[in-house]
């Protein structure tokens, strides 16, 4: 399987999110969940990491345990590779008609081509 850039992974799992399987769906709640964890600072208790597993953002399982030891970027890339393998005929790609670039997702606008914030304004108003 090739390894497909970050940028084509979050375009893939932002519009063909739905082609995720259940256990890539749990490796990337898991480790979004363990990265709130650490942000949030504090100890989490016992009970509080099983309130997290019982409402399925904590894992338990080997096998998404594996895919969450990838780590988020590899995770996305390895998830993004398999849906374009496996669903090569359903995805479309958004390209900007001005520089080329991928969109973000599916109609929408491209980050380089968006003119800067005071842009207009100040093609408008300045002397
Ligand atoms: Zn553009």
């Amino acid at each position: 399987m090739n390894i497909i850039s970050l940028r084509l992974a979050e375009y893939l799992i932002t519009n063909y999110g739905m082609y995720m399987n259940d256990i890539e769906k749990e490796a990337i709640d898991h480790i979004r969940t363990t990265r709130l964890m650490d942000l949030a600072g504090k100890h989490f208790s016992y009970d509080d990491r099983n309130v997290l597993r019982q409402k399925g953002l904590l894992s338990t399982k080997p096998v998404v345990l594996e895919l969450a030891n990838l780590g988020q970027d590899n995770l996305m890339r390895r998830i993004g590779a398999r849906i374009i393998n496996d669903h090569t005929e359903e995805i479309r790609f958004d390209f900007c008609p001005d520089c080329g670039r991928l969109l973000p997702a599916l109609g929408a606008k491209c980050e380089t081509c968006i003119p800067q914030e005071g842009f207009v304004e100040d093609l408008l108003f300045s002397n």
